[in-house]
């Protein structure tokens, strides 16, 4: 079985190997971007299996998102030969607080079968909740948008609703708590959990349950932590509980690399890390294996303007490298059709791979000029973390009908639909629904159809919709289930309950519209044609067909495609931990990156670590790209080059195009000074 491990693998320098080796205590290993502190992550996993006798399933090892997770498994797998791979957990923190919640079902106030509400379903309960307050602005997007940000902030501080009442800092946040206490008797009435419920309750949990902190603790016996700087409260506390005093662990960093503060992350958890755990060791790493050295030059100058909690010097023995080019654009359109055109030449004329390329952008609409270009040109690309298929609303919708059909019990199909096309549902029902659903152990539809909902539910019209639904659902079930060919009457079902005439009515634009309804089409042939595929006679239903379209759906979102030969499209933020050969990043304009809101809040130093990331991930080559005029929010408009373009080492630079003139009057060395000596006193 020692053949896995004979692969030809690079070995590790002394310090990697001390820190794959070091197991005695608790250990950070601060490096910065290429390091190989994931390499270091994933041979660990191999060294305690294999020279340790970890057994595999008390290894734990966490990551921020599914395609780290999936890399990291990967990588894994190459090392241990099969039966070891067995039973290792390398997943993100919320599928490992979403499986711990399972587990602990009991011990929580969820019951069985309880649903994940998603951005967009919470979305939809805090508006729902703030026309019921009468809030002013509740129809105002900041507002929602400031709530949803409000609420996730103190769920990831481990705050409760009476503690955020009890600490708001003015009247508007004494309102957006008060908010937060009737969101979460609302979820919590629905038996739904959303995302941050994920880390928050399972941490809950263990902080207040001694006994089953120790049946953790003891079957965790090794966590390893990758992007450890992206940790936020929560997070750290359940790393903290996890470990407990044996603290057997490993976590790897870079705080120049944190770029989720908005999330509530937070690099001091570093700093942190060894107040808590007095006898960490610390290894440092500085040999980068990604880049030349002028990649690297560009990454170290420019993030020499932000203020360091540790100071880091990473150096390359893979040459001087290509220089780096700055491509200076009319317009968006030029810019994307340049960036296109630039890799259809370099990948010819040096026999490269379309998937050795990457076109990274701040913000997800940046993307659609690209695509269109791509399109044009029938170049292979996929998009990373975009919007897909089944994620787009009105799919989601139609589905959620669908899936009532098919099944009675799914909560949440049931909650995202309720109200959608508006039935004069309110909040305030819908909350004594479930919990009179939790009472009789029902689910909602059930519930929504029960005669005796007349005696908790006051009014009476609200009632009599939910009795109309229930009925309306129950029909169609009946109708639909022997029917062999579904496809009409789900149109005619769709149709019936308004939701066509809602597209019409709300859809922003008349394109937006006809997109929004085009997308139901396909839905209903791809339907039609899993219908017609269908071997089986038994498989001609609209049960198994619909069955097969949810699990698609999921596969969708697991495997965001295979690895085959595309071009990478995605945001700085889906980029970290990755790396490819050549890197173009898009719109290097102040407002852009810098983001204007970053400016405005005076958070730069965390947008230059965005910078920062983009270009660390780049091993070969790197092109940065400015467009002089953007579309944006439908008016085109003048744009002033970035400020990080003044911050790189200028001889190292090739600009095409005119070069602009120096830009910014910010001394980033003074602010960052500032910054500096604020946080020192802080942690002291
Ligand atoms: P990031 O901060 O971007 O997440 P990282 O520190 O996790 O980077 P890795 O992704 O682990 O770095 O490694 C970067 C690259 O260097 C990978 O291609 C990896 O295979 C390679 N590498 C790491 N260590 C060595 C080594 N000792 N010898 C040769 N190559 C190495
Ligand atoms: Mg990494």
């Amino acid at each position: 079985s020692g053949t896995h491990t004979s692969q030809k693998l690079s070995a590790l320098n002394p310090r990697q190997q001390e820190a794959m080796e070091y197991v005695s205590g608790p250990l950070l290993v601060l490096a910065g971007a290429g390091s190989g502190k994931t390499a270091v992550i994933t041979r660990k996993i191999a060294h305690l299996i294999q020279n340790c006798n970890v057994p595999s399933h008390r290894i734990v090892a966490m990551t921020f998102t599914n395609k780290a997770a999936r890399e990291m498994k990967e990588r894994v797998s190459k090392l241990l030969p099969s039966d070891k791979m067995k039973g290792i957990t390398v997943s993100t923190f919320h599928n490992f607080g979403l499986n711990l919640l399972r587990l602990e079902l009991k011990h929580t106030p969820l019951k069985n079968n309880f649903s994940i509400l998603d951005a967009d379903d919470c979305k939809r309960l805090l508006m729902d909740l703030m026309q019921r307050d009468n809030l002013s602005g509740a129809d105002s997007k900041e507002l929602i948008a400031k709530a949803m940000r409000r609420i996730s902030d103190w769920k990831n501080d481990l705050l409760m609703p009476a503690q955020a009442i009890s600490t708001a800092i003015d009247n508007e946040d004494l309102q957006l708590a008060h908010l937060y206490e009737l969101y979460e008797r609302n979820i919590r009435a629905y038996n739904a959990v959303d995302f941050d419920d994920l880390i928050a309750l399972p941490t809950r949990l263990l902080q207040d349950n001694a006994e089953l902190r120790d049946k953790w603790q003891n079957r965790v016996h090794y966590l390893l932590v990758d992007e450890y700087q992206d940790t936020n409260t929560a997070q750290y506390m359940l790393v903290k509980l996890l470990v407990g005093v044996q603290a057997r662990f490993t976590a790897v960093g870079d705080d120049d690399q944190s770029i989720y503060a908005w999330r509530g992350a937070k690099p001091e958890n570093m700093a942190l890390l060894a107040d808590d755990f007095p006898r960490l060791k610390v290894i440092k790493l500085e040999q980068n294996y990604r880049s030349t050295s002028r990649i690297l030059k560009a990454a170290n100058k420019v993030i020499e303007n932000n203020p360091h909690l540790f100071e880091k010097a990473l150096w390359s023995d893979k040459g001087h490298g290509d220089v780096i080019r700055v491509m200076n654009c009319r317009n968006d359109d030029d810019e994307a059709e340049r960036i296109v055109h630039d890799i259809m030449t370099h990948r010819l004329m040096n026999g490269k791979t379309w998937q050795d390329y990457a076109v990274l952008y701040r913000g997800n609409f940046q993307a659609r000029v690209l695509e269109t270009q791509l399109r044009q040109l029938q170049i292979p690309y996929k998009v990373s973390g975009g919007t897909s298929f089944f994620a787009r609303a009105e799919i989601k919708d139609v589905m959620s009908y669908l899936r009532l059909i098919i099944n009675p019990d799914d909560d949440s199909a049931f909650l995202r639909i309720i109200n959608t096309p508006k039935r004069e549902i309110g909040p305030a029902t819908l909350e004594k629904l479930g919990l009179f659903a939790q009472e009789f152990s029902m689910s909602l539809l059930s519930a929504a159809g029960d005669l005796r909902l007349n005696m908790v539910v006051s009014q009476r019209k609200a009632v009599l919709h939910l009795h109309e639904f229930a009925q309306f659902i129950d029909q169609y079930t009946r109708d639909l289930h022997d029917d062999d060919n579904p496809v009409p009457l789900v149109r005619q079902m769709i149709n019936e309950t308004g939701y066509i005439d809602y597209i019409k009515e709300n859809a922003p634009t008349p394109q937006n519209e006809k997109n929004k309804l085009d997308n139901l089409e396909t839905l209903f042939s791809s339907i039609q044609s899993l219908i017609n595929r269908a071997e089986d006679v038994d498989e001609k239903n609209i049960e198994s067909v619909i069955r097969k379209l949810v699990l698609l759906d999921l596969l969708d979102q697991q495997q965001e495609e295979e690895d085959t030969d595309k071009v990478n499209l995605m945001t700085l933020h889906a980029a970290k931990g990755l790396e490819f050969p050549y890197v173009y990043i898009m719109g290097l304009e102040e407002e852009l990156l810098p983001h204007k809101n970053s400016i405005a809040a005076e958070t730069v130093e965390e947008e230059r670590r965005l910078m920062y990331v983009g270009i660390t991930r780049a091993r070969q080559g790197l092109t940065l790209t400015l467009a002089e005029q953007r579309k944006m929010g439908g008016n085109l408009r003048q744009t002033t080059p970035s400020r990080f373009l003044d911050e790189l080492p200028e001889e190292e630079i090739e600009w095409s195009g005119r070069k602009k003139n120096k830009i910014s009057n910010v001394d980033p060395k003074a602010q960052a000074a500032a910054y500096l000596a604020n946080l020192k006193a802080l942690m002291k």
